[in-house]
């Protein structure tokens, strides 16, 4: 991407190698520098922007059209993924953006392990009949190539890389590959990775969405969501789509969504580092069956994630014994982990996925999803470990 020259709005100097994402997380979207310039974009509350007459058409216009909080976010999540962005109300209002860039009679292929939001939402379209929707396995390229072939009309290509909860990898080069052939859309799902940790627009992709309540913000006290894209047709739709459906992020948000920003890089690194070692002791938990992480030599998604990603990321799944009972009593017994739903904050949280009714029934009942935040790691492993127990318990195996 080209850097901007003028030193008052980009640090980044002509010819030297372009400034690490650590760097832009902290740089990206601050005012110009001026004397006594904020450092902060404030937060702007004003529903609407002078203009008309003689003045001209105001840039901005009105509060449901576009605000400088919310821009100084979008110009950040934008330089780290690489496009435009544009900020939503919620992750969800973003998801249903991108969704409707499927057009009525058109097919969106959605994992069959996807986010139980998108889940929900590709299910209630084609239940109304606006869209049909086609489950894939994404870590199958040749499978999802097959599929496209079978679709008539047009088509979105809805990935999600590694998945939520089941931490599957989709090769997302390869699937943007062949999305690409049949003339579909591909939009990424990124929460989980992160620009920090994959960058899905350079590896081909046309629409990126976060919900940036999770990690971007880490603080579990906003929720907000965006899209970005690099091409103008799309961000026109995606633009339009949120004045009209009036899905609108508020200027707070944004502010603390930037402010969160800032320390991706930080919290990141130390929570993806904790997630790799729990990963690796909870496989020797006897109440533990399986561990879900793409760092652990032999997870599927193991050289996939290595290659296309820079971390394995900070989420966890298990499923333990005893079943959704034994699940539930973990839950129960934790003392520092949160139970909670959400992830991506800096405090950790465990949950049983399929305790919500819109789960896909791929994720299986006695999964535990663990979102691992900045805690001591050996202060998180003894509550775990203890907690894990009580699965054992529960399944009538005596603890050991
Ligand atoms: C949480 C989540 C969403 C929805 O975001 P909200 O901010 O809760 O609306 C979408 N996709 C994934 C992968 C998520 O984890």
């Amino acid at each position: 991407m080209p850097q901007n020259e003028d030193p008052a709005v980009s640090p980044a100097v002509a010819g030297d190698p372009p400034l690490s994402p650590a760097t832009v997380a902290v740089v990206a979207g601050r005012p110009r520098k001026a004397l006594d310039s904020e450092l902060n974009t404030p937060v702007s509350l004003s529903a609407t922007f002078v203009g008309g007459g003689s003045l001209g058409t105001a840039a901005l216009g009105y509060g449901r059209f576009a605000n400088p909080t919310w821009e100084a976010l979008e110009s950040a999540v934008g330089e780290l993924e690489g496009g435009r962005a544009l900020a939503f109300a919620s992750g969800m209002a973003a998801v249903a953006a991108a969704l409707h860039l499927v057009p009525a009679d058109g097919t969106v292929l959605v994992p069959r392990g996807a986010y139980n939001g998108t889940h929900s939402l590709t299910g209630l379209l084609a239940a109304q009949g606006r869209i049909s929707v086609l489950p894939t396995d994404i870590t199958d390229v040749e499978g999802v190539r097959t599929a496209l072939a079978g679709v008539r009309g047009p088509v979105v290509l809805w990935l999600e890389s590694p998945t939520n909860p089941l931490l599957e990898v989709a090769d997302l080069a390869a699937l943007a590959a062949a999305g690409h052939e049949r003339g579909a859309v591909v939009v990424v799902d990124n929460t989980f990775a992160t620009p920090l940790l994959q960058r899905p627009l350079e590896l081909g992709a046309d629409v990126v969405v976060h919900s940036v309540t999770k990690f971007l913000s880490g603080h579990s006290d906003v929720v907000l969501g965006a899209v970005v894209a690099r091409e103008e047709t799309l961000l026109a739709a995606l633009q339009a789509h949120r004045t009209l459906h009036g899905a609108i992020p508020g200027p707070l948000e944004t502010f603390l969504a930037l402010r969160g920003l800032r320390t991706l890089p930080l919290r990141l690194e130390r929570s993806q580092a904790s997630a790799a070692e729990l990963a690796r002791r909870l496989g020797a938990h006897p109440a533990v069956r399986r561990v879900r992480h793409p760092s652990l030599p032999d997870d599927p998604g193991h050289a996939l994630a290595a290659a296309q990603m820079t971390g394995f990321g900070a989420l966890v799944s298990i499923e333990v014994v005893g079943g959704a009972a034994g699940a539930d009593a973990v839950v129960d017994a934790v003392r520092l982990w949160v139970p909670a739903t959400s992830l991506g904050g800096v405090e950790s949280l465990v949950e049983r996925r399929r305790r919500h009714a819109g789960e896909p029934v791929v994720v299986p009942e006695d999964l535990l999803r663990l979102s691992v935040g900045v805690e001591d790691v050996e202060d998180l492993w003894r509550d775990l470990s203890r907690a894990l127990d009580a699965a054992l318990a529960h399944a009538g195996t005596p603890a050991g």
